[in-house]
């Protein structure tokens, strides 16, 4: 064998695949919910975990490990397991490696729902979440106790790319024997990969780039052996597992991740900077402008700044509703990591449900519009959102 590695573009394509008897060139669906057995004595065998095998999709299922070893290749990872959703993935993280009286130290501006799972399902368990800006590294080490087991961040964050020290905040975590999991969803392996930076644990939202056309919902929590065996003690017993069918998209989307978050990169640039130059836009939140107070950071630590932008219009929710109800060709929809570009206003939308006091601290104001650029001509999507700019 050569010792030749690899690189990662090759590793989306080519690991993860284990052909049939039939030569296939494509990737297999098993849409299969158990397995059978081949003698009383294999059954035995597989149920008391004597022997490898297939048991039940519940367990294990071929599609989705091909899925599980394509992503661990890509993130550096020992192992990972898919789920039924992003959601699941953080919550399954959550149920395998704390307990009650343990506590957790979380970025302020996390996805709504994972705020929600902490504060509201947690918090009843007596899980503790304590929630901090995402950059002050500071205020991260002072809300550390003897009972801190996980950090929780995303970066970088959603709506304003803020930019997360990964190797700085891993380090901390390690330093009171807690667990750093960073949620990769808005960067993917493709432009970041948290673990070679010393992080813990990965979570994905195959949801988003990974399928990268919207069709299906799925997660992954990519990690060391130690941490993905947990992880996955808990799936097969409590259920949120990903469906065959899923883990295939997933499969096949990892295929062109690389290609399309490097154009996703390139268009939300150049939007950003053609932002900074129109006179009805007050600020633009990109980390690959050289003025974002996360840039040198974000260069340093990813490949590119990804597709997602935000950027605040002179005259509040009245301008910002403007913008979005002029627009004729982006979509309008909370979701993104789409080939189509979508729109949102954060304030009434994505970040509805937290406080305008709480708002204003995470800087999220009412003139905000988020922008997920997807893979249109670039063109296009400029002058579509000239359409509502150039009436303010
Ligand atoms: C969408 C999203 C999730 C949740 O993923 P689902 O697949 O919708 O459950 C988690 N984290 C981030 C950053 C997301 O954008």
């Amino acid at each position: 064998m050569s010792d030749h590695k690899l690189h990662p573009q090759t590793l989306a394509i080519r690991a993860g695949i284990h052909r049939t008897a039939e030569n296939e060139h494509a990737e297999v669906i098993y849409p299969t919910s158990s397995y059978l057995f081949d003698s009383a004595e294999q059954a035995a065998a597989r149920f008391a975990g004597d022997e490898a095998g297939n048991v039940y999709s519940r367990y294990t299922n071929p599609t989705v490990r091909g899925f599980e070893e394509r992503l661990a290749a890509l993130e550096g990872a020992d192992a990972a397991v898919g789920t039924a959703s992003g959601m699941a993935a953080i919550l399954t993280s959550c149920m395998a490696l704390l307990q009650s009286g343990d506590e957790i130290v979380c970025s302020r501006d996390v996805f709504g729902s994972t705020t929600i799972l902490m504060s509201k399902y947690l918090g009843r368990m007596g899980i503790k979440t304590h929630y901090v800006p995402l950059t002050d590294l500071d205020a991260w080490r002072a809300a550390c106790n003897s009972r801190t087991r996980l950090f929780f961040l995303e970066t970088p964050s959603n709506p304003l790319c803020e930019v997360a020290d990964i190797a700085a905040l891993s380090a901390l975590a390690e330093g009171v024997g807690a667990i750093c999991a960073v949620d990769n969803c808005f960067a993917t392996p493709a432009l970041q990969r948290p673990l070679d930076l010393g992080a813990h644990l990965v979570i994905q939202s195959a949801t988003k780039y990974i399928d990268g056309q919207g069709r299906c919902l799925g997660g992954a929590v990519v990690g060391a052996q130690q941490h993905i065996d947990e992880v996955i003690a808990f799936l097969r017993s409590c259920g949120p597992c990903m469906s065959p069918f899923n883990a295939w998209v997933f499969l096949k989307g990892l295929e062109t991740l690389s290609v399309r978050m490097h154009q996703h990169s390139k268009s939300a640039l150049e939007l950003a900077q053609w932002l900074q130059q129109q006179k009805a836009v007050e600020k633009v939140h990109y980390a690959g402008l050289q003025d974002h107070p996360g840039h040198a950071l974000a260069a340093s630590q990813m490949d590119a700044f990804g597709g997602v932008l935000s950027f605040q219009v002179r005259g509040g929710k009245v301008a910002a509703w403007k913008v979005i109800n002029s627009t004729q060709l982006l979509s309008h929809t909370a979701n993104l990591g789409d080939a189509k570009t979508t729109i949102v206003h954060p304030a009434t939308t994505t970040h509805g449900r937290i406080s305008p006091e709480e708002r204003a601290a995470a800087g999220i104001s009412d003139g905000l519009v988020r922008v997920a650029v997807g893979l249109e001509h670039i063109e296009d999507i400029k002058a579509d959102l000239e359409l509502g700019l150039s009436q303010i």
